[in-house]
Parts: structure tokens; C-alpha cells; sequence
């Protein structure tokens, strides 16, 4: 982060100096009291289980000066040296302060949202760029309200393009991070069934999804899946920006039109604007052509030459959990214990129907906040696996319904079965594992399917 005054923090967030001196220097923002310095400007949070507020004091023992507050707050820092700026809520202003910081880098941004592969697309796009400009991103999963701003605290001089993940669980969630990041160009990888609890339906998925248009003028672009149902409902509407489509469907900008895996990646070929080309990604499974025509639209929107979208491809390296191939001595193991939705799951098990030699192990967990949709969202999952594996282990709750529609699809029953615990699963796995199992393990985030991987991991 580069320095900035106390002056500044107090104009773009509206705050009052109760006490310091507004020429003061800011080299830092910090949440986290156990991380604090001198130097740092701290931000108390408030959140469900833990007020920001109450760690103030530890902060300023780690040598930390500079102190925001809520207006409805008290605090107790009687030392001299310090600055306290009070104002109306500490989240908003983290944003506040993001917002300011980023204007002083008019680079351009790319903001990637949608209901599955949005890390993914990020990544991606950032290898893309990275052949040409020297890009930020966030790290992992930064993507909300709190890692998104201190994304951007990452900014400096350096960097000549950004591509940052938006992620949201309800309406207008999407629309206050593109306040703040105000993206020249938006990304919308799919609208799937995630968070559908709280959006009501499909429909109110891709509302929320679209509000990364928000400030969007001529000048600005959408890029989309032109595949996915209900985004492609917006090619005929009267838009006031750009729209670039990608997907195997022959009406999109970019499309593709065949494609060949082997175990170091995907060699796909496209029609780009009308004219073939022929690429590679070190990454498998058919999602990840869509993620990486994503890329290839934005790095054409960006001026890069096809050389450097190729290199930029040839250079991407897939985050760990997410469909990464794990080989020991006896098994295959496919993690994508990341997390779970009927969308992903499908891009998993298509990876390891491929597998044509091996006994197929599919063990799934539960994919959680579906609401009303839990046990149809299941069944989905069930109706694939039955082709795609051998053997289904379901873990959890709602997971039993991808065995129940197995089983009515005619999956045989002795190769189905339900644990509630992770650590069941494992001692059943324990007796029944053999030599040359390819066994994909996936559920979302709660489920904490990675445990069952390093199991898998250990065993021999
Ligand atoms: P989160 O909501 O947790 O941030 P995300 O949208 O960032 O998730 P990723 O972390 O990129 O998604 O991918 C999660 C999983 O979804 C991957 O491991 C992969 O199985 C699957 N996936 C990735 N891209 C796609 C896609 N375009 N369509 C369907 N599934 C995908
Ligand atoms: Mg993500």
C-alpha cells in the first residue's frame, strides 16, 4: 500500500478526528489485532461472533496509533499520539477507504462474478493479462465486502491492470463491490443454484449477478457465458454497454468448436470473431474451457495479441482442492473438496467418468444453502453419478438423495452408501479400498472434505 494522510481517511469516509493530527501518515490498514503495527490504521469490525472494538487497546500494545471507531462506540485510549476517527459504521468505511485508494490507480479492471468459477476465471485471466500487464488479483478467495478492499490496498504504482473476484450471497452485495471497484469490464461465468436460499430463483440469481453493471456506460463491457439459460436472456435486450458472449453455441462471439484432453490439460480449438485458433490450458474438465474463453474475451478487450492470450493460457497453474489430481502408490485421487454446487459437482464427475480402466469411487458430500431446492439440487447430482461412477459414498444429510435417484435410476444397490460423518466414511473406506481406485472427493466448504483426501493421501 502506498502512504496515505489521515486527512484523506477522513475525507472519503466522512469521519470526525476526535483526537491527532490529520497530517499523519497511514502506511497500513489492518482488521486483525494479533497482525497490528506501527503504522497501521486499525479498523474495528463488527461481526457476528466478535466486535472489533473490544481488541483496540491490543492493537495499540503492538504499536498500532492510528484508530477508527463507530460513532456509537466508546472507547478508552487516553494516551497522547494517537488518532481516533469516529465514524458512522467501520465496514462501510473500509470500503470508503478502498474506493478512495483505488481511484488514484486509473488502471484498468476486470471484475469476475457469477455462481461457479469465479476463482477459477480470475485465476485464469490473470495468468492471460499477466503475458502482457503487470496484473493484481485477489488472493484465493478475497472476495467480499472485507477481502476485496484489502485487495485493493494491494495496489501501487506497479501494476497496470486488476482483476478481482466478486462474490456475493444476496441482492446488492454485488453492487456495493462494484461501487467500489468500478470495473471497466464485468464477468459472469454462469448462474447456477448457489445461494439460492436467499435470491428465491434462478431468475433473481441473474438480477443479482447483473448488478455488476450497475455504473456500466458505452464504453463498457460484459463478457458471458452465452451458453448458460438464463444469461443468455439478456442478448436481445436494449443494453447501454457492450456485450461479448463465449460458449459452444455457434450464435456467441467466441466459440468453441472441438476439443481433446489428456492428463496435462485441454487442447480446444475456437472461432474467435470468425476466424480459428487453437489453444491449450494446463487444467482439465469442460468448465474450464468455458473459464478460459472468458479469459480469451477479456484479454482481446484488453489489446492483447493471440500470442500472449496463448502464452498467458500455457501459464496458468490451478489452485490446490480444485480438481487437482493426486497420485499415490495405489490410488487416484481427484480433490475438488473446495466446495460444492450442482454445477460443480457435474464439472467432477465428468472428470471422473473419463476414467475408463479403473473402479470409480464418487464420494460426495453435502452442497449446502440451497433452501428449497436442497433435494432436487441432490438428485441432480444422482442422476449423473449413476453413469459416471461405480461405486457412490454420500456423507452428510441432503447428500442421501444423490443414492436415492442413483438407485431409481437403476444404480445397483450394494454400490451405494450413506454416512453422516466424514470419519465413518473413512473407516468403510478403510475395508473396501484396493489398488488402482480412482475415487473423486468433493462437498462444499462446511463438510470439510479435504480430511477425507489426506486420509486418501496417507493410504497405501
Ligand atoms: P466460491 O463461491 O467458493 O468463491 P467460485 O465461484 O470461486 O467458488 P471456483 O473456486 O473457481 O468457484 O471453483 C469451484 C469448483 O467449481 C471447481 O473446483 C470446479 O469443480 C467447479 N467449476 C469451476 N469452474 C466452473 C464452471 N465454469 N462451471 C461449472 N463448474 C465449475
Ligand atoms: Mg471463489
Amino acid at each position: 500500500m502506498n502512504p496515505i494522510k489521515i486527512r484523506e481517511i477522513l475525507n472519503c469516509t466522512n469521519g470526525k478526528l476526535i483526537k491527532g493530527n490529520s497530517e499523519d501518515l497511514i502506511l497500513n490498514i489492518c482488521t486483525d489485532s494479533r497482525k497490528a503495527n506501527d503504522g497501521d490504521l486499525f479498523i474495528p469490525l463488527i461481526g457476528e461472533n466478535f466486535d472489533g472494538h473490544n481488541f483496540i487497546l491490543s492493537a495499540y500494545e503492538k504499536g498500532t496509533k492510528s484508530f477508527l471507531k463507530n460513532e456509537d462506540q466508546d472507547i478508552n485510549l487516553n494516551f497522547n499520539n494517537i488518532n481516533i476517527i469516529e465514524v458512522k459504521d467501520t465496514i462501510k468505511a473500509l470500503g470508503d477507504i478502498a474506493k478512495y485508494y483505488k481511484s488514484k490507480f486509473p488502471i484498468n479492471y476486470v471484475g469476475v462474478t457469477g455462481s461457479t468459477g469465479k476463482t477459477t476465471t480470475k485465476d485464469i485471466i490473470h495468468s492471460v493479462l499477466s503475458s502482457k500487464y503487470n496484473t493484481l488479483k485477489n488472493e484465493g478467495n478475497f472476495n467480499n465486502h472485507i477481502g476485496l478492499p484489502f485487495t485493493i490496498f494491494n495496489l501501487n504504482n506497479k501494476y497496470e491492470c486488476a482483476v478481482l473476484e466478486m462474490g456475493m450471497s444476496s441482492f446488492g452485495e454485488i453492487e456495493y463491490l462494484t461501487n467500489i471497484v468500478e470495473p471497466k469490464i464485468g464477468v459472469i461465468s454462469n448462474v447456477g443454484l448457489s445461494h439460492i436460499e436467499n435470491l428465491g430463483s434462478q431468475e433473481g440469481i441473474l438480477k443479482a449477478k447483473l448488478e455488476i453493471t450497475a455504473n456500466f456506460k458505452g464504453n463498457n463491457v460484459l463478457i458471458i457465458n452465452g451458453d448458460d439459460e438464463y444469461l443468455k436472456r439478456i442478448k436481445n435486450k436494449n443494453l447501454n454497454y457492450k456485450l461479448k458472449s463465449f460458449g459452444f453455441e455457434k450464435n456467441n462471439d467466441l466459440y468453441c468448436i472441438g476439443y481433446k484432453m489428456d492428463k496435462k490439460g485441454i487442447y480446444f480449438n475456437c472461432i474467435v470473431y470468425g476466424k480459428k485458433e487453437e489453444f491449450f490450458i494446463p487444467a482439465r474438465g469442460k468448465h474450464n474451457i468455458y473459464n478460459a474463453m472468458a479469459a480469451i474475451l477479456v484479454g482481446i478487450e484488453l489489446d492483447l495479441n493471440m500470442d500472449e492470450i496463448k502464452n498467458g493460457l500455457l501459464s496458468f497453474k490451478p489452485s490446490k482442492m480444485r480438481l487437482d489430481i493426486l497420485k499415490n502408490e495405489s490410488l487416484t485421487i481427484i480433490n475438488d473438496a473446495y466446495n460444492a454446487s450442482p454445477d460443480s459437482m457435474k464439472a467432477a464427475l465428468e472428470i471422473l467418468g473419463e476414467y475408463k480402466d479403473n473402479r470409480k469411487i464418487a464420494i460426495l458430500g453435502d452442497m449446502l444453502e440451497m433452501g428449497d431446492y436442497a433435494e432436487s439440487g441432490h438428485r441432480i447430482v444422482g442422476k449423473l453419478a449413476k453413469d459416471k461412477s461405480n461405486i457412490i459414498i454420500t456423507v452428510g444429510k441432503n447428500s442421501q438423495y444423490i443414492g436415492t435417484q442413483a438407485l431409481y435410476e437403476g444404480f445397483n444397490k450394494e454400490n451405494v452408501i450413506h454416512f453422516r460423518s466424514n470419519l465413518e466414511v473413512m473407516d468403510y473406506l478403510k475395508k473396501m479400498l484396493k489398488q488402482n481406485d480412482v475415487i473423486l472427493v468433493k462437498g462444499s466448504r462446511g463438510m470439510k472434505m479435504e480430511e477425507i483426501v489426506k486420509f486418501l493421501n496417507d493410504y497405501t
